[in-house]
């Protein structure tokens, strides 16, 4: 304890800490449980090995070691790390909130809780996983770009790989990483062309199996702004439906819908909410995306009551209704699992462009299925820590910290970006407490204007 060595390497972290708690202000020393049941953050614990989720507090604060995978939010969850059904590790105790609680009965836990993710069924594995995984809107699960027909499905180790990390012995979705060689996050994310739709054209992604659910937006199926990806046979390649065009389509939609000016309004997207920022899908924008959203809250003027008028919904689009009754039926055949079909025209899924939330006809027969999934309708909170730039941090919190800012209403990257930004996040920090230099919010600032460059060049 009285060692000289260790008490130097605190005071270099207290340094370390202090600087970049005021470039990254977020505390994470309360559990969330207290709060109930709300949208935040989840994390996996692979080492607890409970088919339960944590808050990010608990994460850094219970779980400190422990190998664990950040699952995004999850919307009506309560962290489980107090409670009972957190009980098979007969040594865990939550660090942050003592008393033992009931296991939560409201929390849902799909198959990424026991580690799966996408239709597809597969394990998440951060060494070799290339592609972005893009989370459903509505049941929150992850899905390969490949799965939804963006690309084709890269192969699995295009890569040279670094030598075994001799700190770690799974890599399995390892958030807690310590591996110094940054040459695999690079690797990993590079080398592929764009996917059919990039990240910068639709604001949400909403999965197949969740648009049979909701007539409203199976309706809307590629309409224009609810984009869909189709083939016009198995041997044809893969297109894009429901793409809007300001010069051509506005006037003509216009008359068939008899409403022009919310038409125009569909057709000029960016124009009718002008106050959101460009989707640049960039990371650049980031410091906005907390603002925006906030503002989105404050601002909010969406109508929630039905109107008596007429239907103002776009027509149907017949290809993507097929598609989708097609898949319906295949997936309700006793026969077959729920995937789709091979000989398929089109998986199903939709893709929301920006603003469509203000788009949706509100009469009597459209509105109520979307009520009935309010975050199409109107944005949701999520949780972010509380600032607090008093708060000790360690190494890991930092990387925390740093990356509770990243665009989270999208994540464009999704589980893979995570990783990679954690690790490098860590390489980035760890030299100045090793050669006890002070890290300043400059030096935070450079780590991520470095991303924001590289990714503007790929
Ligand atoms: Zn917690
Ligand atoms: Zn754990
Ligand atoms: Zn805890
Ligand atoms: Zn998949
Ligand atoms: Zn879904
Ligand atoms: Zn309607």
């Amino acid at each position: 304890m009285t060692s000289r060595t260790l008490s130097d390497i605190i005071a270099t972290q207290t340094n370390l800490v202090q600087e970049a708690a005021e470039a990254l202000p977020f505390e994470f020393s309360q559990c969330t449980y207290s709060l109930g049941y709300i949208r935040q953050a989840v994390y996996l614990c692979h080492t607890c090995g409970e088919t339960r989720g944590v808050c990010s507090a608990c994460s850094v604060s219970c779980h400190t070691n422990h190998e664990q995978l950040e699952l995004f939010p999850k919307r009506h969850f309560r962290c489980d790390c107090p409670t009972r059904g957190f009980s098979r590790q007969a040594h865990h105790h939550c660090t942050l909130h003592k008393s033992s609680e009931d296991a939560n009965e409201k929390n849902l836990y799909g198959q990424n809780f026991k580690g799966f993710f996408c239709r597809c069924g597969r394990t998440y594995d951060a060494t070799t996983e290339r592609e972005t995984m893009i989370q459903c809107l509505a049941c929150e699960d992850w899905f390969h770009e490949s799965c939804l027909n963006l690309r084709e499905r890269p192969s699995r180790e295009p890569t040279p790989q670094p030598p075994p990390s001799t700190t770690t012995t799974e890599n399995n979705g390892n958030i807690d990483n310590g591996n110094d060689d940054d040459t695999l996050s690079e690797a990993s994310s590079s080398g592929l062309p764009p996917p059919l739709i990039t990240a910068s054209k639709y604001e949400s992604l909403v999965c197949s199996s969740c648009v049979l659910k909701i007539d409203t937006l199976k309706k809307y199926a590629g309409t224009p702004g609810i984009l869909m990806v189709i083939r016009d046979s198995t041997k044809d390649p893969w297109k894009v439906i429901g793409e809007t065009n300001p010069q051509t389509t506005g006037s003509a939609e216009a008359e068939r819908s008899g409403d022009i000016v919310n038409v125009q309004d569909v057709e000029s997207g960016s124009v009718a909410v002008g106050q959101k920022r460009p989707r640049a899908g960039s990371l650049g924008d980031e410091p906005q995306t907390k603002k925006v959203r906030d503002e989105g809250g404050e601002n909010s003027t969406i109508s929630t009551h039905s109107s008596n008028g007429p239907c103002l919904a776009p027509p149907i689009n017949q290809i993507a209704q097929e598609i989708l009754s097609t898949i319906e039926s295949h997936s309700s055949s006793p026969n077959s699992s729920s995937s789709i079909p091979m000989e398929s025209l089109g998986s199903g899924d939709l893709f929301l462009t920006e603003g469509f939330r203000e788009r949706w006809c509100r009469c009597n027969a459209c509105l109520p299925s979307l009520q009935s999934h309010p975050y199409l309708l109107e944005e949701e909170e999520t949780y972010e820590p509380p600032e607090d730039p008093d708060s000790g941090l360690s190494l890991e919190e930092l990387g925390l910290r740093a990356l509770q800012r990243l665009p989270r209403d999208k994540a464009i990257d999704g589980i893979r970006a995570f990783n990679e930004f954690k690790d490098e996040l860590m390489n980035h920090l760890r030299p100045f407490a090793q050669e006890d230099k002070e890290v300043t919010a400059e030096d935070i600032k450079a780590f991520f204007d470095a991303k924001l460059a590289a990714k503007e060049q790929r």
